[in-house]
C-alpha cells in the first residue's frame, strides 16, 4: 500500500470509529414510497420529492419530449454555446411564479448558492447567516472571502448583535475608507435538517434597520407554503422585500436544479458573475423540461390538491409527536437521538421493521444531534403513514431537543 493509499485508509477507519462513515444504499426502483433498497422492499420515508412529481407521468413525458426535441446534452455553458429555449421557458416561468422580475437557473441548487454569494461579495464584506443553513450557503459565504459570522438558530438577539457589530465595522472605516463592508444575511425559511421555520417577518425588520440585505433559501418551501404554494415569503407577504430568493427544482418540483429569483439587475449580475452558472455546462434539456412541468403543476388544481394530501398526511404524525408548544410539524419531521451509534441502530432497527428513515449525523447536522430525518410526502397513502406511526411507537428514543420530544410517543 502506498502513502496515498495509507492515509486514506486511515481516515476512513477514523470515520467508522465515530461512527461517521457513510455508504451509498442501492435503490433498485423509482424514488417513490415503495423501495427496494439492498434488495429489500421498504416505505420510504426519505425523500424530499414532497408532492410526488419526480414520478409524475406529466414530468417524465417533458423530459422525452425535451430530449426528442434538444437532444440529450446542452452542449456547453449558456454564454458559450447559446441559451437553448427549455432554460429560457423555465426561468420566465419561475420569475411568474415567484412574483419577482426575473429568475437564473443552475445546475443545482448548492452551484446557485456558490455562484451567487461569491458573485455579490468578496472579502471586505460580511456574510451572517443562521447556524443552521444548508452547507451550501457557508461554503458559498466561505468561497466569497467575506467575514463569515453565525447567529445561534432563529435567535434574533444575536443576529441584531451580529448586526451591530457590522455596522461598526463600516463606521470604522475597516476598509480603508471605502463604503464597505457589505452585509447579507442568510437564512433558509424552512430548515433542511430541523423543518422549522424562521422569523422571517422580524430577519427582514432587522436587515432594514442596519441597511443589509437578505438572501432566503426556500429549497424545503417552494411549492408546499401559500395560497399559491409560492413559499413562505410569498405566504408572509414578503416577496418583495427580499432581495435575493433561493431554491432548488429538485425538490417539491419534482426534477432537479436550482434557481436565484429577484430583480432584473440582480440575475443580469448573475449571468456575468456567477462563476457556477459561467464556468458550467447548461443543465441537461430535459431535467429543464421537468422542472418547468413542476412549476406548471405546482400552480395547477391538481397541485393545490397534492399539498393538501401532503398535510393530511403529517396530521397523523403530529398527533402521535408530542411536538413542542406553538411548534408545528413540517414535512420534514427530525427524530432527533443525539448519540451518533444509537441513531444508526435505531434507523437499522426502523429497516427491519420496513420503513426507511435516514440516519443523519455531522457534519450533516452537530455533533451528538444526530437523528432520523423523516420526511413525508403526498404520495404515501394513509395506510403507509399509519405503518410508520406503529413503528415509531415501538421505538425506544430519548430526545436531548426540546424541538421534539421522540420519547413522548404515544401508544
Ligand atoms: N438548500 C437547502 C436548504 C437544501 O436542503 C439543499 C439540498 N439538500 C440545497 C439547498 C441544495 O439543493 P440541490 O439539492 O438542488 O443542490
Amino acid at each position: 500500500m502506498n502513502d496515498f493509499e495509507r492515509e486514506l485508509h486511515s481516515r476512513l477507519a477514523m470515520l467508522r470509529e465515530q461512527d461517521l462513515h457513510r455508504e451509498l444504499r442501492r435503490i433498485d426502483s423509482p424514488q417513490t414510497p415503495q423501495v427496494i433498497l439492498d434488495g429489500r422492499k421498504l416505505l420510504n420515508f426519505s425523500s424530499n420529492d414532497y408532492l410526488g412529481l419526480a414520478n409524475e407521468p406529466a414530468l417524465k413525458e417533458a423530459a422525452v419530449k425535451a430530449i426528442e426535441k434538444y437532444g440529450a446534452g446542452a452542449g456547453a455553458s449558456r454564454l458559450v454555446s447559446g441559451s437553448l429555449v427549455p432554460h429560457h421557458q423555465l426561468e420566465e416561468q419561475l420569475a411568474a411564479f415567484k412574483g419577482v422580475e426575473a429568475a437564473l437557473t443552475f445546475a443545482t441548487g448548492y452551484v446557485a448558492a456558490l455562484g451567487t454569494i461569491g458573485a455579490l461579495l468578496d472579502k471586505r464584506d460580511i456574510v451572517i447567516l443562521d447556524k443552521l443553513s444548508h452547507a451550501c450557503l457557508i461554503d458559498a459565504a466561505r468561497l466569497s472571502g467575506a467575514t463569515l459570522r453565525a447567529f445561534a438558530h432563529n435567535d434574533l438577539n444575536q443576529l441584531e448583535d451580529k448586526l451591530k457589530w457590522a455596522q461598526d465595522q463600516a463606521a470604522a472605516g475597516a476598509n480603508g475608507g471605502v463604503p464597505r463592508p457589505r452585509t447579507l444575511i442568510v437564512s433558509e425559511s424552512i430548515f433542511s435538517m430541523d423543518g422549522d421555520q424562521a422569523p422571517l417577518r422580524e430577519i427582514v425588520k432587522l436587515k432594514d434597520r442596519y441597511g443589509a440585505w437578505l438572501m432566503v433559501d426556500e429549497a424545503h418551501a417552494t411549492g408546499l407554503y401559500g395560497t399559491n404554494r409560492r413559499g413562505v415569503l410569498d405566504e408572509l407577504g414578503l416577496s418583495g422585500q427580499v432581495e435575493i430568493q433561493m431554491g432548488t427544482l429538485g425538490k417539491a418540483v419534482g426534477a432537479s436544479g436550482g434557481y436565484i429569483c429577484g430583480s432584473r439587475a440582480l440575475i443580469e449580475l448573475l449571468v456575468n458573475r456567477a462563476r457556477s452558472f459561467i464556468f458550467s455546462t447548461a443543465p441537461v434539456p430535459a431535467a429543464v423540461a421537468a422542472a418547468a412541468e413542476g412549476v406548471r403543476f405546482i400552480q395547477s388544481a391538481a397541485g393545490e390538491e397534492r399539498c393538501r394530501v401532503l398535510w393530511e398526511r403529517v396530521a397523523p404524525v403530529e398527533l402521535a409527536i408530542a411536538v413542542s408548544p406553538g411548534k408545528k410539524l413540517g414535512a420534514i419531521i427530525p427524530l432527533i437521538v443525539g448519540e451518533e451509534n444509537k441513531t444508526l441502530r435505531t434507523a437499522d432497527a426502523l429497516r427491519e421493521q420496513g420503513i426507511f428513515i435516514p440516519a443523519i449525523r455531522y457534519p450533516s447536522v452537530a455533533r451528538r444531534s444526530a437523528r432520523l430525518r423523516l420526511t413525508l410526502t403526498a404520495s404515501h397513502t394513509a395506510a403507509e403513514v399509519e405503518q410508520l406511526v406503529a413503528a415509531l411507537q415501538n421505538l425506544e428514543l430519548v430526545s436531548n431537543s426540546s424541538r421534539i420530544q421522540v420519547h413522548a410517543l404515544v401508544g
